[in-house]
């Protein structure tokens, strides 16, 4: 079985091949953290979570890096509308995504570099571009010399003769060619800034994933996502930095979802549909959430709605209710689970579990695999019903139920043990802060995690963790 992907840069669907047999590296971009996660943001972090979880359970390694963009124009305003540094902005809102990313039940990545803690090699990747004629220094400001990329605009498709058409921005007179784009900009008196052979500065945007995926996965990584629209220019720019220092692909696969609307609004923070996920999962499960998102294909548009979330939470229930029972039933047996489940259950799991992989290998087509899903219902619900039926069947159900489910996290059990991982994630964290002494940032954990219903114990063994 081969997984197919549809990948952006070729525009049609491929046998996904990591360089590597068995490892995947995988980076997706991460939010601007000057605010709560909305639900529009929420589509790219559960699709990519989906992608991951399905690559893993296909035995693979996943190292999946994802980014806070901790500083920019953005990060700086938020800053003096709270009367509060950047970094303090950064701390809250990264802190709050987390909360989210846990109640949406996705996995913590493998790593979350920041770009304030990644400012050397940012700096160092410009420095790299301007040695070899790629970027140039106007005023303190650096900007990539677009032209000199011979293949800017081909993940968008578009040539630098249609981008220079498209470009209506008021000419910047600081640029050699309106096309290009900043690198690094000069702080205005006041701004936070970082030391840089330019004079004080910050890093423009794209540049810092060309960074980290460099220092942190290597030169060409096997899949690189976002949502749809970041392919141009945020994809374009990041391309052209790196590929022009590599001579190598940055990513060998460029996956892209499509857009979560309002009804049929296009989302947009501006219009104040920006429905925010904490608001949303202190009524719905993750499960729910999750099962809205994947109901439709990760590259259709899909539109957002209260009554889609209160037919998803039905859809759940019926797995719920199905997987419960049979879990249920099993524990009540008393003959164990020995012997073998009846040849007719085997062979009907088979194709049920057969077809959601085969879905799944299809570009991740959850809808699809969602039926599979249904059909295991059906499936659960009769042998529920027979009375013939005996501990090794309602263990065979079990088993590939587990399989499916551990793919798209719909029951509590699945978020449960993500829940888990948050808090070992935390508790990581924390002693980390203590170990350097930041008593503030110790005990804000201790606060976050007392939230989230869990006791922490110093034992002598180390410390431990309950639930209230
Ligand atoms: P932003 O905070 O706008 O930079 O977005 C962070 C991530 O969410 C990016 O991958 C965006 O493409 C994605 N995104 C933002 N809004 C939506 C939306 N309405 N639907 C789907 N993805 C979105
Ligand atoms: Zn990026």
């Amino acid at each position: 079985m081969a997984v197919q992907i549809y990948n952006t840069m070729t525009r049609s669907k491929e046998e996904f091949i990591p360089q590597e047999p068995g490892k995947v590296k995988m980076y997706v971009c991460g939010p601007t953290v000057y605010g709560y996660m909305h639900i529009g943001n929420a589509r790219p972090v559960i699709v990519f979570d989906m992608v991951r979880n399905y690559l893993e359970a296909l035995g693979n390694e996943v190292r999946y890096l994802t980014n806070f963009t901790d500083v920019d124009d953005k990060m700086i305003r938020k800053a003096e509308e709270l009367n509060i540094t950047v970094a303090e902005v950064a701390e809250m809102f990264i802190s709050a995504y987390q909360e989210d990313l846990a109640g949406l039940g996705v996995k913590p990545a493998t790593m979350n570099p920041r770009v304030t803690e990644s400012m050397d090699k940012i700096i160092e990747f410009i420095k790299e571009l301007e040695d070899k004629g790629y970027a140039y220094e106007n005023g303190g400001d650096v900007y990539y010399r677009t032209g000199k990329f011979a293949n800017y605009g081909k993940l968008s498709g578009q040539n630098l003769e249609e981008l220079r058409f498209g470009i209506r921005v008021e000419v910047d007179s600081r640029k050699e060619n309106q096309e290009d784009f900043v690198l690094w900009k000069a702080a205005k008196p006041g701004e936070v800034h970082w030391s840089s052979p330019w004079g004080e500065g910050r890093p423009g945007w794209h540049i810092e994933c060309s960074a980290m995926v460099r220092e942190y996965l290597g030169t060409t990584i096997d899949i690189h996502g976002g949502g749809e629209d970041l392919k141009f220019p945020h994809h374009e720019c990041e391309c052209a930095q790196t590929e022009v220092l590599t001579g190598e692909p940055l990513s060998k696969y460029w996956m892209h979802n499509a857009f979560l609307n309002i009804g049929d609004e296009k989302m947009s923070k501006s219009l104040g549909n920006g429905l925010l996920v904490k608001d949303i999962r202190a009524r719905f499960k993750a499960g729910t959430i999750r099962y809205f998102m994947l109901s439709s294909h990760y590259r259709n548009q899909l539109n957002f709605s209260e009554e889609a979330l209160l037919s998803a939470e039905k859809s759940v229930e019926r797995i719920t209710t199905a997987a419960g029972n049979v879990k249920h039933r099993l524990e009540l047996d008393t003959d164990g689970a020995e012997g073998a489940a009846s040849t007719q259950i085997v062979e009907r799991l088979a194709a049920i579990v057969g077809n959601f992989h085969a879905r799944m290998q299809d570009d991740f087509n959850t809808p699809d695999a969602i039926t599979a899903l249904f059909d295991w219902v059906s499936l659960a619900n009769l042998t529920l019903a027979d009375n013939d039926a005996h501990s090794a069947d309602f263990a065979a159900l079990l088993k590939a139920f587990a399989e499916m489910d551990s793919v798209l996290r719909l029951t509590p059990e699945a978020d449960e043990e993500v829940a888990s991982e948050e808090v070992e994630r935390l508790i990581a964290e924390r002693a980390e802060a203590r170990k350097n002494k930041n008593w503030s940032r110790s005990d804000e954990i201790r606060d976050e995690l007392n939230a989230l219903g869990i006791l922490l114990e110093d034992t002598p063994q180390g410390m431990r963790w309950r639930r209230k």
